[in-house]
């Protein structure tokens, strides 16, 4: 999957590499579709929602130039593939999902993994993370497909943050990042993808 998937286009950051061969998929993909967790395709893990492609997961985790200090909020945990990758390289992870039962299953297995830099909440990721303390983010990565830019996620990055997320509409997005500089944003498109929809104030 590394070679073939992901280096193969072109992906040659050696953390994102590494966190990509030390993160197995398979522990991550439900029974009826784990012979296929090294397929170059998005896999279902029930109640509608899927882990997404393999190299989709690196681009967008490429596109947000992590560093080993960052501290990321992941919207959307689903399986807890991505959170994984992203709490191998990143400081802390902070990571939102509006489907309890996926959350609490990603929690028991990133739990019994080891993580221990991975802190979870329920709920709708377009209003940002709760907190008492005024927490920001150096990178933001959606990984469900979002209408519009949500306002309170740029509220939470920090200046020179990056924010990774599908834009668009239901079925075809761009992907986009975002990156605040002196409380302005700068958008970039890196081609086509298709998310399953985020769902929520600033979602659909
Ligand atoms: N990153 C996940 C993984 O590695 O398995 C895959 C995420 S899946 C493509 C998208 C997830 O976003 C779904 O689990 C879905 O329930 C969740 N989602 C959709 N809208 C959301 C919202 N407003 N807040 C939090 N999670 C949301």
């Amino acid at each position: 999957m590394v070679e073939n998937q992901i280096k193969a286009r072109g992906i040659e950051d050696e953390k994102l590499l590494s966190a990509f061969s030390k993160v197995k998929r398979h522990l991550f993909v439900p029974n009826p579709t784990k012979s296929l967790s090294y397929s170059d395709r998005p896999l279902s893990i029930g109640e509608g929602q899927t882990i997404s492609q393999p190299y989709i997961v690196a681009l967008m985790m490429n596109l947000s130039n992590l560093k080993s200090s960052d501290i990321v909020l992941d919207i959307g945990t689903g399986s807890g593939y991505q959170t994984a990758l992203l709490a191998e390289i990143a400081e802390k992870v902070y990571t939102i999902e509006r489907i309890k039962t996926l959350s609490k299953d990603a929690e028991n297995r990133l739990q019994k993994i080891g993580y221990k830099n991975i802190y979870f909440q329920i709920g709708d990721g377009t209003l940002g993370w709760k907190s008492e303390k005024n927490i920001k983010f150096d990178a933001i990565i959606i990984s469900a497909a979002a209408p519009q830019i949500p306002e309170n996620l740029v509220k939470q990055l920090k200046e020179n943050g990056r924010m990774i997320l599908p834009l668009g509409r239901h079925f075809s997005q761009d992907l986009v990042r975002i990156t605040k500089k002196k409380n302005k944003i700068q958008k970039e498109k890196f081609g086509g993808c298709m998310f399953v929809p985020l769902i929520g104030k600033d979602g659909w």
